[in-house]
């Protein structure tokens, strides 16, 4: 069984998501994970999760007590309305938000503490590629993570392959993907992120060392990406 989420980012609206929701064929063997916008996720879950069809938040607040933090929305939060997953690390939010690997792993920690599984994804840009330093960028993103005993799901996702078309070489994707396994003596699971489409993602699910896929762009489409979760 292998991990295929979704991340529809800033798209969609309530007509939207009751259209791909019915249009979206759940026959699969694989489990699925449905990244939505934070105001779509409690009626989503109410409706729409099943046991291999699971809704997802696409990021959460580094602060699990209440308080004073406006805007935000807190892990215990999303547990209280029943998502399962969270997506956190996305490099948009890294970039937009100023996210950085300390707060990622804060996020990581809070989501834990109740429950819920995180996504959490890392990535080089192609200028960290290009100069060859992309396995210790790696390195330093997933640091914090290494104390931890649990099992981690990491979306391998290099920037310069989110929404351009470009998909790494079999061979960076098993490098990459053995090179963060390789800091963890427990099980994880790395899915691959990058322009992942429904004539790619065979290929893609049938590397060793690759748990599933996080597809962006091309989730958007029901028929589409149940294609991909057929794989
Ligand atoms: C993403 O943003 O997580 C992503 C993988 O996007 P895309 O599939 O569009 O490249």
């Amino acid at each position: 069984m292998k991990i295929i989420a979704a991340n529809f980012k800033m798209n969609g609206n309530t007509q939207f998501i009751r259209n791909w929701f019915s249009n979206f064929n759940t026959d699969t063997e694989n489990l699925v994970v449905v990244g939505l916008p934070a105001i779509y996720l409690e009626n989503s879950v109410r409706n729409f999760n099943t046991s291999n069809l699971k809704i997802a938040a696409q990021n959460v607040s580094k602060f699990n007590i209440p308080g004073a933090y406006t805007g935000q929305i807190s892990p215990a939060m999303l547990k209280d309305v029943g998502v399962e997953f969270c997506i956190i690390g996305h490099s948009e939010a890294r970039d937009y938000f100023s996210e950085d690997n300390e707060s990622i792993y804060e996020k990581y920690s809070c989501l834990k503490s109740v429950n819920i599984k995180s996504i959490v994804c890392i990535g080089e840009s192609l200028e960290v590629r290009e100069a060859k330093n992309q396995l210790n960028f790696i390195s330093d993103q997933i640091e914090k993570f290494k104390t931890m005993e649990d099992e981690i799901i990491f979306a391998y996702e290099p920037i310069w392959a989110i929404g351009t078309g470009l998909v790494p070489t079999q061979d960076q994707i098993e490098e990459m993907s053995c090179h963060i396994k390789s800091h963890f003596s427990q099980k994880i699971s790395v899915l691959y992120g990058g322009s992942v489409n429904s004539n790619n993602s065979s290929e893609i699910l049938n590397m060793k060392n690759i748990d599933g896929v996080l597809v962006g762009g091309a989730s958007l489409n029901a028929e589409e990406f149940a294609n991909i979760a057929q794989s």
